[in-house]
């Protein structure tokens, strides 16, 4: 099972994404985090019948003909307790979220009224029972599940928890991810430049994939092209929920991570995926670890990630949402690939005001799409996808793009607004 196509690879590395166990977490850093448990209401919500608007409660069968003037017994502020029950002929001022009073079946706004004195009001339309008035329970029953388990909490989750006084819940943890670089040829980020040595960037670009999914990722360094020093990165990386090691998992003769791992006890499922640019991906577990073996050149092992990585951890953080918005966008130029292996391209997305169509989306490549040109991926808001049986796209022809971080974002509101 060396070789394997992008979906059976992603189906094989799912199958060992496992959710391991659950914390607690208090509200305040909630955000992101997927709910371990169900949360019920603790009362019903509104706990009473409540104003809408700032008005007058009154009774609804009063308003037989208007306009009609009726005495103020009362003023309720959002708070208090009514002490007066409204008959007929009466009403009490009552302000927005205040309790409706025993007596009234109605709210009328202050702008349908008139003031006449400061115990008399005169109502000018006529109301229907419950108007203006949420009900006790409306929103939520007491003892009703609001939330279920694998929930993402989000910021209107987070006003639900606090709705239900949820000041602390369990959620589940998130996996720990250790990051190696591999190979004589790079360069830390901090050690002097040297002509001949190439920047580690794979360790930090793949950390802050890890960091926008949540997740703040442990960088074990750079591992040299030697079969001891490696193992002892690998014994170490292994200590945590997913190892990712970039680089060194091709095979030439100094790409030592598979047979490393592999006598260190990795179960190997593959290592190579029939796509473009990331050929040369390993996929392994021990009962503890998953470790992806991404392909050194930059580009192709933050695509890697994507496709294989990011699915892996959104799926042991409890996500059931697991793979990137994908959306249909044509492209503005014609693309010519080789078939045979399923290709990523990287692109700019943007809305397609030439031809003002509603919700058209068009694409164009970021320039050069060598999987050593990073350019590439940081301008990038999404990746094209052609697949493998396919050699290209013709201009304008329909076509499956995978949104990347930010391209849920657009310059414009994209709506008037206005009344
Ligand atoms: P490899 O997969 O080890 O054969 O690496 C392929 C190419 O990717 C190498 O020639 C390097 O130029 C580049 N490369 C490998 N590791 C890194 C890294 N950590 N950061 C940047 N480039 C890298
Ligand atoms: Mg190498």
């Amino acid at each position: 099972m060396g070789s394997l196509s992008v979906r059976d690879a992603q189906d094989c590395v799912l199958q060992h994404a496992v959710i391991r166990d659950s914390e607690v977490v208090n509200l305040e850093a909630s955000l992101g985090r997927v709910l371990a448990e169900e949360i019920r209401a603790n009362r019903d919500q509104p706990p009473f019948d409540v104003s809408a608007m700032d008005g007058f409660a009154l009774r609804s069968a009063d308003l037989d003909k208007t306009p009609m003037a009726l005495s103020i017994i009362e003023d309720i502020k959002a708070g208090d307790t009514p002490a007066k029950i409204v008959r007929p002929g009466q009403c009490s001022r009552i302000m927005t979220g205040a309790q409706v009073p025993e007596g009234a079946d109605a709210v009328i706004r202050v702008e349908d009224t008139r003031a006449l004195s400061d115990e008399n009001v005169e109502i000018r339309l006529a109301v229907k029972p419950g108007n203006d008035i949420r009900l006790l329970g409306e929103s939520m029953r007491n003892g009703q599940v609001v939330l279920t388990a694998g929930t993402e909490i989000t910021p209107g989750v987070v006003g639900v928890l606090a709705t239900v006084k949820c000041a602390q819940m369990k959620v589940f943890r998130r996996p720990r991810v250790a990051i190696l670089s591999t190979g004589n040829e790079l360069e830390g980020i901090t050690e002097p430049f040297d002509p001949n040595k190439i920047p580690n960037s794979n360790s930090y670009a793949l950390m802050a994939q890890a960091q926008a999914l949540g997740i703040e990722p442990v960088l074990l360094g750079i591992a040299r092209d030697d079969p001891e020093e490696l193992a002892q990165f690998l014994r170490r990386g292994l200590l945590f929920d997913v190892l990712l090691v970039s680089g060194g998992s091709s095979v030439g003769v100094h790409d030592l991570v598979r047979p490393t791992l592999e006598a260190l006890g990795v179960d190997m499922h593959f290592w190579r995926v029939e796509m473009r640019p990331g050929h040369p991906l390993a996929f392994g577990t021990t009962s503890s670890t998953l470790v992806f073996g991404l392909p050194g050149n930059p580009v192709s092992s933050m695509v890697c990630f994507e496709q294989f990585v990011l699915p892996a951890l959104r799926r042991m953080m409890g996500h059931s949402r697991l793979f990137r918005r994908t959306m249909k966008a044509r492209p503005a130029h014609p693309v010519k690939i080789r078939p045979g292996r399923t290709e990523f391209i990287r692109v700019v997305l943007e809305c397609d005001e030439a031809n003002r169509k509603p919700g058209a989306y068009i694409v164009s490549s970021t320039g050069t799409q060598s999987s050593g040109a990073l350019l590439s991926m940081a301008l990038a808001d999404a990746l094209l996808i052609v697949p493998s049986t396919s050699s290209g796209l013709a201009a304008g022809e329909s076509a499956v793009v995978q949104l990347l971080d930010g391209a849920e974002f657009q310059c414009d509101p994209g709506f008037e607004g206005g009344a």
